[in-house]
């Protein structure tokens, strides 16, 4: 990803993209001190751009690194990015973090808060499993506490545990993890909310230690269009046998079937296939 054509803007200039570079010393390198997010543009529009902007301040705010931009400011950033590569359809990735400056210790309250804005294209997150339904293993790392981390923040951090579980599911031919929580629950999956259907009704993980994604809360209000009841619960891992279909949510992921975690299986079923569909035409506009 580093050596490509295009413009990055990196705090309010837009540089080539092979000279996007920060230096050693970067405070967040270090220390994970970064939040990011993930959007994804639709013929031009980016789907919830604002409250993508949104989020971002408030994990900056929640990792207790106000992020010195307005929710304005970055969906112009935005749309600069999009425009000057000449791109439609896209990911989009903007990132905020502690520079390198007076400290190199924990502390990093004298550092720099620099915010950049990268955009590409990125087909399907898990390759051709919207119609065949993703291979998930289960995960050994557990979701940690909201009293052990900002877990509700998009931070980098919290995302050392999933490049491990991942790693470790690609090892078995599965392309991700299903993550349980501190106590035991259904958490999600490492960079995707869950759902699960059973007698026509949906079940999934309340968000009470992990990101309540956009796209979870888009899809829980498709369903409730359609009146299909959902159920914001703990999931136990017991329960996983008695389920009929399973989905991942998230913005790269959009809505992904799922086929099989660990042991258990699962159909491509009518609700599941569904979901994928409708968000496809709800972004697409
Ligand atoms: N959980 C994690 C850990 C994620 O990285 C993501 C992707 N941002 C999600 C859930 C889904 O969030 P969203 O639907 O807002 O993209």
């Amino acid at each position: 990803y580093n050596d490509r054509d295009g413009k990055i803007w990196m705090d309010g200039e837009l540089v080539d993209w092979r000279g996007a570079n920060v230096h050693l010393l970067t405070h967040a390198m270090h220390y994970a001190s970064s939040v990011f997010e993930g959007e994804r543009a639709y013929g031009g529009t980016i789907f919830k751009s604002r409250a993508h902007s949104e989020r971002l301040l408030g994990s900056g705010v929640a990792i207790d690194m106000p992020i010195p931009w307005t929710v304005d400011e970055i969906e112009a950033a935005k749309q600069e990015v999009l425009a000057v590569n000449g791109l439609t359809d896209a990911y989009v990735r903007a990132i905020a973090w502690r520079g390198a400056g007076e400290d190199m210790g924990v502390s990093s309250s004298r550092n720099p808060v620099r915010l950049a804005i990268a955009a590409w294209e990125w087909g399907a997150y898990y390759g051709d499993a919207k119609m065949k339904g993703a291979k998930l293993d289960i995960a050994k790392w557990k979701r940690p506490s909201p009293e052990t981390a900002p877990s509700h923040a998009k931070a980098a951090g919290l995302y050392m545990i999933c490049t491990m579980s991942k790693h470790a599911a690609e090892a078995k031919g599965c392309s991700d993890a299903m993550m349980f929580d501190y106590r035991g629950y259904v958490a999600e999956a490492t960079g995707a909310n869950i759902f699960f259907v059973k007698g026509g009704e949906v079940h999934t993980p309340k968000p009470d230690c992990f990101l309540n994604g956009l796209t979870r809360q888009t899809v829980i209000g498709l369903l409730n269009e359609r009146q299909i009841k959902v159920h914001e619960r703990h999931i136990m891992p017991e329960e996983l046998e008695g389920f009929e279909q399973c989905w991942l949510t998230g913005t790269a992921a959009e809505v992904t079937p799922v086929g099989q975690i660990g042991d258990y299986n699962f159909e491509v079923g009518s609700l599941a296939r569904d979901m994928v569909q409708t968000y496809e035409k709800l972004v697409r506009g």
